[in-house]
């Protein structure tokens, strides 16, 4: 008989992944689905960064490269992050991964382990806890209500740390919740972050779908020395509609970087020599495609916040990034809609999904109860049918 180890047995699948899958299952069996719950833009990649990868496929490319990533797309990244933010570091401080995922696996499993705890606030995405526990290094959840945007105070994360305390993990644009911290609340938690000699993990794969007045901030930059204690996390799988092609990256201070490179050379050797072709063309090539997405997000998510808040007894706050409405059911749990009794956002959910098709992620996924998660990553017209049935879900 084969052992399961207990790292493996203790792992949850991903929550979003699963319900995704589960979308797709009924869709084999012929029902329509009205599915709310991946977080991936439903756009398909740009062409002219289809065509970078098809040339590379063309030109040879598709060897072995050097398991951080090739010195030209680091190169890129470099040149990206000091046009966007001033950001300067060298190109040996950039680690790309197949995805943001795997970076944040990577950058989890160079700094932390057991004995150590990393800070999470709440909600918080879904994969963050399950990263943490596959390292052996345990996880302090830190409870952030919508009446605080969904943020951490910093008296909060101080009140947070103790002595095993190693890391806190940042993420704004917030998948679940879309709240965006402005640089001030930033600088805050920066210096305690500094003053409490704790690492920041900071991924900000959102940050170019921000709206309104919303700015997007890169923490690494916010006060002298912290990029010594940041590793920034990002890629191109949502500005760019990537997300098949696994391309993520960690910026770290040069032991960390030469720490996950190690890891990851003896994990996965390199990431896809065509998909890091690819990413170049979307750094270094037109940035209109990326506007255009993004204008796109800001009407769906005025239109779903419109719509959902126009629904009875729900309260949707209005995220200012990424794409996604996190909003309060909590009115309906303990009454029975279309025949299922609802007590929580997962019997919400699977009641939603098993009775109107509508495919939603329970709050609970993101740690916390009361809240619904919807992915208005497609299209206007998805979304106004979706939430129809949603109203009629709600007529108990
Ligand atoms: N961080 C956050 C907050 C996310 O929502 C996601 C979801 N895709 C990721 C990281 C991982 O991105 P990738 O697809 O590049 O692995
Ligand atoms: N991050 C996306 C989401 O939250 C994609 C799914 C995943 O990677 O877990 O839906």
């Amino acid at each position: 008989m084969l052992p399961i180890s207990k790292m493996a047995a203790a792992v949850q699948p991903s929550a979003t992944l699963a319900a995704g899958a589960k979308a797709r299952q009924l869709k084999t069996e012929g029902k329509i689905v009205f599915d709310f719950s991946l977080g991936e833009p439903d756009f398909n990649t740009p062409k002219h960064i289809c065509e970078a990868g098809y040339k590379a496929m063309l030109d040879g490319h598709t060897h072995y490269t050097a398991a951080a990533g090739i010195a030209e797309l680091r190169g890129s990244i470099v040149r990206w992050y000091k046009r966007t933010y001033g950001y300067e570091f060298s190109p040996e401080q950039v680690i790309v991964s197949n995805g943001a995922k795997h970076s944040l696996h990577n950058a989890l499993a160079a700094t932390v382990g057991p004995g150590d705890e990393v800070i999470i606030p709440t909600p918080y995405w879904v994969s963050y806890s399950d990263l943490v526990q596959m390292t052996g290094a345990s996880y302090v959840l830190v409870p952030t209500s919508e009446e605080s945007g969904f943020k951490m105070t910093p008296a909060q994360l101080r009140a947070a740390v103790t002595p095993r305390s190693k890391l806190v993990m940042l993420n704004s644009p917030s998948n679940p919740t879309g709240s965006v911290y402005t640089r001030a609340e930033l600088e805050e938690l920066a210096d305690v972050a500094l003053e409490t000699k704790l690492g920041v993990i900071s991924d900000e794969i959102y940050e170019q779908l921000v709206f309104g007045s919303a700015k997007a901030t890169c923490f690494a930059t916010l006060r002298p020395g912290l990029a010594e204690s940041t590793i920034t996390i990002s890629g191109v799988s949502k500005s760019y509609a990537m997300t098949g092609w696994r391309m993520g990256w960690a910026i770290a201070p040069l032991p960390i970087t030469k720490a996950m490179a190690n890891v990851q050379s003896q994990e996965t050797s390199n990431p896809s020599s065509i998909s890091q072709y690819a990413a170049i063309a979307a750094l270094e090539g037109d940035q209109v495609c990326v506007e255009t997405m993004r204008q796109e997000f800001e009407a769906r998510r005025d239109l779903t916040c419109q719509r959902l808040r126009a629904l009875p007894g729900i309260r949707c706050p209005i995220p200012d990034g990424a794409f996604y409405a996190f909003f309060n059911v909590a009115s309906y749990f303990g009454k029975t809609l279309k025949g299922r009794k609802v007590t929580n956002s997962t019997s919400f959910c699977a009641a939603a999904l098993e009775t109107v098709h509508v495919n939603l992620v329970q709050g609970s996924a993101f740690g916390v109860e009361g809240y619904v998660r919807l992915s208005f990553a497609t299209s206007r017209a998805q979304i106004n049918q979706g939430i129809d049935k949603l109203a009629e879900f709600l007529q108990c």
